[in-house]
């Protein structure tokens, strides 16, 4: 068998995605391959396939008992034979599975760390035909990382003992250069060919809605989309208990995950979760590392986050089939604060010397700054983010909610020059919220404690709405006009370019049109939708009548039901609505195994259809 025929007969695809192909056929050469490629783009496949195609066995170390435990499902499910060895096997398991291991029952072993150096698994594997050994998630290997992994240290150690060196393949998608180098150092890699593949997930549609009351937002989408599982994403533990107790009021079946709940709980709640009996999560960003479930619809951060980073891996949750899915960030000034606070609030860095302290939290805080920028941009947002990963692309994607609103160019010349007036007639002493505040002339007793309420500028935008004092603060910020310091109060400054402010007239800035507010809104869903329906011949009656299929067979076999197939499979066949096994088999996503497990299944119900 070639690769293509695997990953037809196994997997059921026709083609490899992007970065794929060349990863397989250099580890088919023995090449050693470091392989980064955002959430989503398909990792697994690329050491699978090589992994039946080589004469022994490939060991694949992953940190997450959760997404072993999915891995070697699907793979199963596949109809390839694949264990795991970790904490959750008791005593007797674990032997039996040793024991099935050494005779070569498995093509593919996943292991935790810790286990390579201990005594049994080290005696298994100096005895086995290893191949292959691949790292999955390897940015655990660096200290940089927010996901260090000591146990990954050990796994250099753990290859140079192996009798033979076996081909090493390395996989992440983190992509900073200081990560890029502990993986190459730490894992030893040899000559590895470097294959990085474009950040761009183009079936994720990216919205930020930065107006209006944001549980009536969520609401809102989960009514227009009410069979959709997805995810929503909150600051802090409160925010997800305020907000999963309110959605549940309103009949939605919701569930919750965060680091206050008991291991009980949060594991019941998961599987919920996966198994689709609670298809919307509120969690914190505790939530979602190894989560694997093909079918997330939506992504919702109810709160800003703290860096670009977590903002694209948590929105890239979404949509992992390929499938359309939409990414919605809910913004409001009032989650910069509440950022800010939990960045000086952070002790996990208790190891650090006050200095080294110091410039970690001013780096935060920089990313928090470009975060914030994403939320206020009027550019594209794909865009925005590709290029805050260095990649470059056009800035039109037609495919994110700016590109898709209109907007027309206003004049902000006033608004810009009482800004710079206020804040250097107040001696740059003050945040964004206090030059906001006295401008618009709030009567908070706080200006005048620090005398602002006397500042020759209060009021002096009392007809302008805040949000778009605070629109415009962001613009120059953005443009360079003024300078936000990272201190743990930031200050609004004054920077070279102010003065140029004075010269350049007018100052022209592009804002969402205002009198056509609710037009735009519409058209933003209505071309989302449209987006769906594009999806071209589905038969929306015949797709539910399959994911009812689909959740029998999962509950009888305990299984999630993404795992028995993905929307995106459900999705062809309701396209396609084969009445073969042949033409069965042709489904995006269906394999021998699965055609002759299921096909039946779901055959009848094709062939009766209307
Ligand atoms: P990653 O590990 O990169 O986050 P996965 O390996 O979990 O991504 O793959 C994401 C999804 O894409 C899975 O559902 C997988 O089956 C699917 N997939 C991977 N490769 C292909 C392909 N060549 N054609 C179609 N779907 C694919």
């Amino acid at each position: 068998m070639d690769k293509y025929q695997i990953l037809k007969k196994y997997f059921g695809y026709d083609l490899f995605r992007e970065g794929q192909e060349e990863i397989i056929d250099t580890l088919l050469e023995g090449r050693d391959v470091f392989g980064i490629m955002p959430t989503g783009a398909g990792k697994s496949l690329c050491y699978q396939v090589p992994a039946l195609l080589m004469k022994g066995i490939t060991i694949v170390v992953s940190p997450l008992i959760s997404l072993m435990k999915d891995q070697v499902g699907t793979l199963n499910q596949a109809g390839i034979h694949a264990a795991f060895f970790n904490s959750t096997l008791s005593a007797g398991q674990y032997k039996k599975a040793l024991e099935f291991a050494k005779k070569g029952t498995y093509k593919i072993i996943y292991v935790a760390p810790e286990r390579l150096l201990l005594k049994e698994f080290l005696e298994f594997a100096l005895q086995s035909d290893i191949s292959m050994v691949t790292v999955d998630e390897a940015h655990c290997v660096s200290q940089w990382g927010q996901d260090f992994r000591p146990g990954y240290l050990k796994i250099a150690e753990f290859i140079r003992m192996l009798p033979k060196r076996p081909v090493v393949s390395a996989f992440t998608a983190t992509a900073t250069r200081e990560v890029k180098e502990d993986v190459l150092a730490a894992l030893e890699l040899q000559k590895p060919k470097m294959i990085t593949t474009g950040f761009d997930r183009k079936n994720l549609f990216y919205q930020v809605i930065s107006k209006g009351d944001k549980f009536t937002e969520v609401m809102h989408y989960l009514v227009e989309h009410p069979t959709e599982s997805g995810i929503i994403y909150c600051l802090t533990r409160k925010i997800v208990e305020e907000v999963c107790e309110k959605l549940l009021q309103k009949g939605i079946p919701a569930t919750r995950y965060h680091a206050g709940l008991s291991d009980y709980e949060r594991q019941k709640n998961q599987d919920d979760f996966l198994y689709d009996a609670s298809p919307v999560m509120v969690a914190t960003n505790a939530f979602g590392m190894g989560i694997d479930k093909s079918n997330v619809r939506f992504v919702i951060h109810y709160n800003m986050p703290k860096n670009i980073e977590s903002y694209y891996q948590e929105a890239g949750r979404a949509g992992r089939d390929g499938e359309e899915a939409n990414c919605i960030l809910l913004y409001a000034p009032k989650d910069v604060v509440l950022n800010q606070f939990l960045i000086d609030q952070e002790t996990e860095h208790d190891v650090l010397t006050e200095e080294e302290m110091k410039l970690v939290k001013e780096r935060d805080r920089e990313r928090l700054k470009q975060m914030t920028f994403y939320c206020t941009t009027n550019g594209c947002l794909r865009e925005f983010i590709l290029r805050y990963f260095g990649e470059y692309t056009t800035n039109y994607c037609k495919k994110c909610s700016n590109c898709l609103t209109e907007f027309e160019e206003i004049d902000i010349t006033q608004i810009a020059q009482a800004i710079i007036n206020c804040v250097k007639s107040s001696g740059q002493r003050f945040g964004m919220t206090v030059i906001t505040d006295t401008l618009h002339g709030s009567q908070s007793s706080k200006l005048k404690q620090n005398g602002m309420a006397e500042n020759k500028y209060f009021a002096s935008l009392a007809n302008v709405p805040v949000y778009r004092i605070r629109q415009v603060m962001q613009f120059l910020s953005y443009q360079g006009y003024i300078f936000v310091t990272k201190d743990q109060y930031p200050i609004v400054k004054l920077t070279e370019e102010s003065k140029e402010l004075f010269r350049q007239i007018p100052v022209m800035m592009k804002a969402a049109k205002e009198v056509e507010k609710k037009p735009a809104d519409d058209k933003t869903r209505k071309s989302r939708n449209q987006m769906k329906s594009n999806s071209a011949g589905t038969d929306y009656a015949l797709f539910e009548e399959l994911r009812k299929v689909r959740m029998e067979i999962a509950k009888a076999e305990k299984i999630p039901p993404y795992i028995v197939f993905s929307d995106k499979s459900l999705r062809d066949m309701s396209v396609r609505k084969p009445k073969t096994k042949e033409a069965f088999l042709a489904v995006n996503g269906v394999g021998e195994h699965k055609c002759q497990k299921y096909g039946e299944r779901f055959l009848g119900v094709i062939k009766n259809w209307k």
